[in-house]
């Protein structure tokens, strides 16, 4: 029975415990918090049987099959016995990273492939300190994983070609969605054009152009409708008779022109920002009764969209 070791069960972590379970994986959770490990299975059970009763339980075992291939440890030896994948999911900290990956490699073999769930670090960074790199990548997730299929697989830049092609059919196995990076970049793919949607959203907003609640329906009735299926590459490729060509030759001067007008990137402090802050605590109240029911409106709506997208 193949092993994988997940490093770190906090949110991150318990999720990639649930769906390597659900392909079939022994899973073993470590956490440098005596207890903490243990206290994620239970947490996992309940997920699992939440589940299950709601026909949404990934993967062909039932949710208590899916439980009897979880172990917890305390002990990072024994966490990683065995395992032919890791995947780490500590404090998003560089220092924290590169110790606990130095670590790591005293306890496996050379061929063990080595994956962080990094948002926001580059790989070069993260595995600064492992001797042998071309077995490190990174795996970063889209929060919840279980209904976000996404992974984008970062390469090292000594990262070995069969260390990618692995992790992808592993993802693939899985149920995830894993896309490849060709190199390192900051942000990798999906935050950066996150960050290009944040940057013009409140921009519009604090030029006066367009309300926090209309904003957020130009992504949620507009885009976004489309996005769900298909990319911006596809959505350009099909909204011009010929396809993409056709469309760039339409349209490319608009796109251009528009772009030269977006200004510099805000620096989402000051006055300014605070009176786009203050107008979306009218909108959804900033206290934790307020975040949670819109937080699990945000689930429901996603775990229905990826039954959806299953269909
Ligand atoms: P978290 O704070 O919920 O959990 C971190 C866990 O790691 C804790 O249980 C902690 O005890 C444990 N830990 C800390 N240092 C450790 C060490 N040296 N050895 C073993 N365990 C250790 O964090 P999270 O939200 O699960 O994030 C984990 C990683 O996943 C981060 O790198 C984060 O950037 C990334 N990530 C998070 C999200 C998200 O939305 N939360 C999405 C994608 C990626």
């Amino acid at each position: 029975m193949k092993i994988i070791t997940v490093i770190g069960s906090g949110l991150i972590g318990r999720s990639w415990a649930m769906l390597f379970v659900s392909g079939g994986y022994n899973v073993k959770i470590y956490d440098n918090q005596p207890g903490q490990s243990t206290k994620a299975i239970t947490e996992i059970k309940k997920q699992l049987v939440e589940l299950e009763e709601a026909h949404m339980l990934r993967g062909e075992l039932s949710a208590a099959q899916q439980l009897a291939l979880l172990s917890s440890y305390d002990d990072l030896s024994q966490a990683l016995d065995g395992a032919f994948f890791v995947q780490e999911c500590v404090f998003e900290q560089l220092e924290v990273k590169q110790s606990i990956f130095h670590d790591m490699e005293r306890f496996v073999g050379k061929d063990v492939i080595l994956s962080s769930s990094t948002s926001c670090l580059v790989p070069s960074k993260v595995f600064s300190k492992v001797q042998n790199r071309s077995r490190c990548l990174v795996s970063h997730p889209v929060n919840p994983p279980y209904y976000v299929k996404l992974v984008e697989l970062v390469p090292h830049p000594e990262t070995a070609a069969a260390v990618m092609d692995t992790t992808h059919a592993l993802m693939t196995k899985v149920g995830q969605a894993p896309v490849l990076l060709k190199k390192e970049i900051d942000g990798f793919a999906l935050n950066r054009v996150q960050a290009a949607i944040i940057a013009e959203s409140w921009r519009l907003v604090q030029d006066g152009v367009i309300s926090v609640k209309d904003i957020d329906l130009v992504m949620s009735e507009g885009l976004g409708m489309r996005y769900a299926f298909i990319g911006p590459m596809e959505t350009m490729h099909l909204n011009a008779p010929k396809g993409l060509e056709d469309y760039m030759s339409r349209y490319s001067e608009n796109i251009t022109r528009i772009l030269s007008s977006f200004g510099p990137v805000p620096d989402f402090c000051g006055e300014a920002a605070k009176s786009v802050i203050n107008e979306m605590y009218e909108l959804i109240p900033c206290d934790q009764q307020h975040l949670a029911a819109r937080q699990e409106r945000r689930d429901q709506f996603l775990m229905r969209l990826a039954k959806l997208k299953k269909d």
